[in-house]
């Protein structure tokens, strides 16, 4: 199954791409996961990227698309995959559509994950990530009270979770990123989900949602 999570920064397709993923047996690729890791390894990409991610802003769609396009090729993605923050742009979406052409492959499902924009920015202020395996943590975790992780490693608020950076972030996604909704909505592929509340309670909607259209 070959599905995008889809929505603001902070409405929760991190958490629930991860579990979409674990419970169909395919990979969940974040982009900006990919793009962390290649800040943290100082590699070319991860240099280009940097100033970029740190004002909110997003990666030119020409490095992105390169990214993507190499990842949904290798082998682990042969039965499907979730993609995490891409596509960003309607450029994005057209090469997603075009790599999967090419390789007789098509996108099911886009979960879009609905948040109004308060309580978006509330999550994001309290939100803590791993500096070792990445993991987000909400404000009320206990994993986030006490400063560290699940698997160890110690919580520090992201460089683009600073107030600055949100607001940007916010209305690069207003701009780029939500015109993507009615783009996806036309094509059929769009399946709109509550995104508030707790992590279990949107998890069974997204379930219900995807059970939905499997049958209809
Ligand atoms: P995320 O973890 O998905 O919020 O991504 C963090 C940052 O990485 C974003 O604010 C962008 O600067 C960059 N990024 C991630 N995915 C993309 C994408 N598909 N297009 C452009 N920039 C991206």
């Amino acid at each position: 199954m070959r599905i995008v999570m889809f929505g603001p920064p902070g409405s929760g397709k991190g958490t629930q791409g991860v579990r979409v993923a674990k419970q169909l047996g395919v990979p969940h690729v974040s982009t900006g996961d990919i793009l962390r890791e290649a800040r943290a390894s100082a590699t070319e990409l991860g240099r280009r990227a940097a100033h970029h991610m740190d004002r909110g802003d997003l990666v030119p769609d020409d490095v992105m698309v390169g990214i993507v396009a190499e990842r949904v090729d290798a082998p682990d993605c042969a039965r499907g995959f979730v993609l995490d923050g891409f596509p960003r742009t309607i450029p994005q979406a057209e090469a997603l559509q075009e790599t999967l052409k090419r390789k007789g492959q098509l996108l099911q499902h886009v979960v879009s994950l609905t948040v109004p924009r308060e309580e978006i920015v509330r999550r994001l202020a309290g939100r803590k990530t791993c500096g070792s395996c990445g993991r987000p943590w909400a404000a009320n975790d206990p994993e986030t009270k006490a400063g560290r992780c699940a698997c160890g490693g110690s919580l520090t608020t992201r460089e683009d979770d600073r107030p600055e950076s949100v607001e940007r972030r916010m209305d690069v996604y207003t701009a780029q990123t939500e015109p993507l909704c009615a783009w996806y909505r036309e094509r059929g592929l769009l399946r709109e989900v509550d995104g508030t509340g707790g992590v279990e309670a949107v998890a069974a909607r997204i379930s219900a949602a995807l059970a939905r259209d499997a049958t209809s």
